[in-house]
């Protein structure tokens, strides 16, 4: 059985994480912490009976050791309990599913203790890539990715030599906007946005996916993750979410990973790599689709994509502060404090402001993102 810890377990990944979990018999959960959500930590520490639970905010420490004060499961709080938890020498597999920027120092401590990392949060890669990278092979640390996209194209790399690599080809659904024209979109609200048409995901990165932010995270983390230069990778929107993407070699051969838009089916792909296992999952019927379509992603109706892709080409730390004023924005924007096109523009400007710092170690990365936090809230006053 695999010791696991899962850093969020009550968000959307956590719990699909566990939904899998709990019907297959290769798991021991070790782990689990929450930012907040502590009754849905509760719960789940009573079903899974893990060794230790973390809550984030240490102002709810109290209420969580009281509701688990007849059972033997240490409770902790803060980072510096995620810390404990993520090196514990017991652990063998780290499920990051955290949301934002917060992932990134528990990450980090999990590859020093040598802990498989099923990335999820990819924040981490998006801020700290040019550290986490030669840190996990330094470790000798596998990452396996989570996130559809390259769960799909590391399968599709699986066995192949690196250096035929011609291209890397993201898919995305194009979110929930995709339809929409420029005005019509201007004053769409996040309760529209949270409409996705085919993926069950968090509320942040719903709303990255109407703005395409998320394919242009989920592009840093391909350059960082399989080692490609941002030339070589493409984004295509494919509104049926049916290939998940795909791997261009230089004979021009293409090789593509397919499935139902199901979140389960990556996850679980990471927590048993290199097996395979049969699942509830519904298999992919192809006399029921109609057909699968592709078309190119606008930047003009969605900046984000391209600034993010900006973001990579400028380097240093500006991913940091592109990725840190985008949590902001759309925390705001999902309470109606902001319009749609705030959020790039908003960016655009922080990127603009802030002097890049070539190079950065993990404190610069950490002390851009709250410096770009604290500019964000300002500018929007919140
Ligand atoms: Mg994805």
């Amino acid at each position: 059985m695999k010791k696991i810890v899962i850093l969020g377990s009550t968000g959307s990944v956590g719990t699909q994480a566990l939904d899998i979990i709990r019907s297959s018999n290769r798991f021991d959960v070790f782990g689990l912490t929450c930012n907040t959500s502590v009754d849905k930590l509760i719960e789940q520490a009573l079903e899974f009976q893990p060794k230790f639970v973390v809550v984030f905010d240490e102002s709810m420490k109290k209420s969580l050791k009281i509701a688990l004060s007849h059972v033997d499961i240490k409770v902790l709080s803060g980072m510096e309990g995620m810390l404990e938890v993520v090196s514990h020498p017991d652990v063998d597999i780290v499920l990051t599913s955290v949301v934002g920027n917060i992932g990134l120092v528990p990450t980090v401590e999990a590859i020093k203790a040598k802990k498989t990392i099923a990335l999820a949060n990819k924040e981490t890669l998006v801020t700290a890539g040019e550290i986490i990278m030669p840190l996990a092979a330094k470790y000798g640390v596998k990452i396996l990715p989570v996130d559809s996209e390259h769960s799909a194209i590391f399968q599709c790399l699986s066995g192949e030599n690196p250096t035929a690599v011609d291209k890397l080809i993201l898919t995305a659904s194009g979110g929930a906007f995709r339809d929409f024209t420029k005005s019509e979109i201007i004053d769409k609200k996040a309760i529209e946005a949270l409409k996705h048409p085919n993926w069950t995901m968090g509320r942040k990165i719903t709303i990255d996916s109407a703005t395409l932010m998320n394919k242009g995270l989920e592009f840093i983390e391909a350059h960082w993750l399989f080692k490609v230069p941002a030339d070589h990778i493409e984004v295509l929107v494919h509104p049926q979410s049916i290939i998940h993407s795909m791997v261009q070699f230089k004979d021009h051969s293409i090789i593509a990973q397919l499935g139902v838009p199901d979140m389960r089916v990556p996850i679980i792909y990471a927590l048993d790599y290199p097996e395979r296992y049969s699942n509830d999952v519904k298999s992919l019927n192809f006399n029921e689709i109609a057909s699968l379509t592709f078309e190119k992603p606008d930047y003009d109706r969605f900046p984000c994509l391209k600034i993010a892709m900006d973001a990579l080409e400028l380097g240093g730390v500006m991913p940091t502060v592109m990725n840190a004023a985008n949590e902001i924005l759309v925390e705001a924007y999902l309470k109606d404090r902001i319009k749609f096109y705030d959020i790039s523009e908003h960016i655009g400007n922080a990127m603009k402001t802030f002097k890049n710092i070539n190079e950065p170690t993990l404190e610069d990365i950490l002390e851009t993102d709250l410096w770009t936090r604290r500019y964000i809230r300002s500018l929007i006053k919140m």
